[in-house]
């Protein structure tokens, strides 16, 4: 199942920890792969960048993945 979406640096959805939230591409496991997803997608890394900031801003938190 690929239901790829243009990059973006906002989050289309955090629903699904299968899916990549900044361009719906299915990870290959919902932790590393993220990781590994994003050295492979500046888009999406920056998206994380930025959200990760804004959350911790707001209260503090850590992405746990
Ligand atoms: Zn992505």
């Amino acid at each position: 199942m690929s239901q790829s979406q243009a990059p973006s640096e906002i989050a289309y959805s955090w629903d699904d920890p299968d899916l990549c939230p900044f361009c719906m591409t299915d990870l290959d496991n919902p932790g590393a792969g993220f990781i590994e997803h994003l050295d492979d997608s500046p888009v999406c890394e920056r998206g994380f960048e930025t959200w990760r900031t804004s959350v911790a801003n707001d209260m503090r938190g850590e992405w746990s993945g």
